[in-house]
């Protein structure tokens, strides 16, 4: 069992490694512990640490990475690992890929511990620790009143990093910086995705079933790109080519549209029209305004023009012979 722990600071990494270690005999390897061991016996690279870890950053990768390289290397190791906490980064990702690969260790997957951001908060700012036999309790789960270690008695703590505002810090820094390596080892078909929540025994099972299962290689993985090739199928030829060539002029008309609305003057941006229905317009309003009378007189010149046109019309003089014709009879 070699395997990753991938998952925001209070998914439950430390607590699912330390069950799969008991259970399966193969070392978790917490950089956190680590780096907190350090700071404790006081050692050069622990006090450079300290203030970092105290801010909610990431320590340098070259303090990380010599660290785990010295556990990795260490002979209960050689039968598997879980790695939790590490890699953080992109970086230390690929420095741990050649670490591995120089050991001929390489990973069998990487489990991703999902949990919501609120739940995240709650288990981070109400966790206390045992300074002496280092058991994990939370403020929301213990008796109330209860301050001590339900094993010895010592007066529990909270470690500096997970005071509230430090929390909110190391969230950001997940997501910034932790989170890509998501992506990262699904493209390398390394990733399986756990839900993260509900009772420890039941996020348990879950995780053990997801380590011990065999990867399917990326090559015999084809149902996507089944259910894509028959829905094209589906649709027959001349549909779909109608429907390219529909979408494709959707999107150039826009373009087109945007080119005119360019080149015509500010005022009149966006109404497109050609010169041809331009002229048209204009000899239609003058030769409204030319049969429109502009004043009485000429008014009363129009009406009389109009009489007279009219009883030279062959319809009235038709009418007018019909008339004689009647009388003479
Ligand atoms: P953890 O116990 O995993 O939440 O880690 C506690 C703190 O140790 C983090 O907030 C970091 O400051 C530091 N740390 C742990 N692991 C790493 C790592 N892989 N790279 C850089 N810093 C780390």
């Amino acid at each position: 069992m070699r395997i990753v722990l991938l998952g925001a600071p209070g998914s439950g990494k430390g607590t699912q490694a330390q069950r799969l270690q008991a259970k399966y005999g193969v070392p978790q390897v917490s950089s956190g512990d680590l780096l907190r061991d350090a700071v404790a016996r006081g050692t050069e690279l622990g006090l450079k640490a300290k203030a970092v870890m105290d801010a909610g950053q990431l320590v340098s990768d070259d303090i990380v990475l010599g660290l785990i390289r010295d556990r990795l290397s260490r002979p209960d190791a050689e039968k598997g690992f879980i790695l939790d906490g590490f890699p953080r980064n992109i970086d230390q990702a690929n420095a741990l890929a050649e670490l591995l690969e120089a050991l001929g260790q390489p990973i069998d997957a990487v489990l991703l511990l999902e949990v919501g951001r609120e739940t995240l908060i709650k288990r981070l700012a109400g966790r206390r620790v045992c300074p002496k036999c280092g058991t994990v309790y939370n403020v929301h789960s213990m008796a109330p009143g209860a301050t001590g270690c339900a094993k010895d008695g010592t007066e529990l703590q909270q470690r500096p990093d997970d005071k509230e505002d430090v929390v909110i810090k190391r969230l950001e820094v997940y997501e910034q910086q932790t989170r890509p390596l998501v992506e990262h080892y699904a493209k390398l078909g390394l990733l399986r995705v756990i839900a993260g929540e509900g009772a420890l025994d039941e996020v348990f099972e879950r995780m053990e079933s997801a380590a011990l299962a065999q990867p399917v290689p990326a090559d015999k993985v084809s149902v996507g790109k089944e259910a894509t090739k028959s829905r094209k199928k589906a649709a027959p030829a001349a549909k779909r080519k109608s429907a390219q060539k529909s979408a494709s002029a959707k999107r150039a008309k826009p373009k087109k549209a945007a080119r005119k609305a360019k080149k015509a003057p500010a005022k009149s941006a966006g109404r497109v029209g050609t010169k041809k229905v331009k002229a048209k317009a204009k000899a239609k309003a003058k030769a409204k305004s030319k049969s429109r009378p502009r004043t009485k007189i000429a008014a009363k010149k129009a009406k009389k023009k109009a009489k007279l046109a009219a009883r030279k019309s062959p319809a009235r003089a038709a009418k007018k012979r019909a008339g004689k014709a009647r009388k003479k009879k």
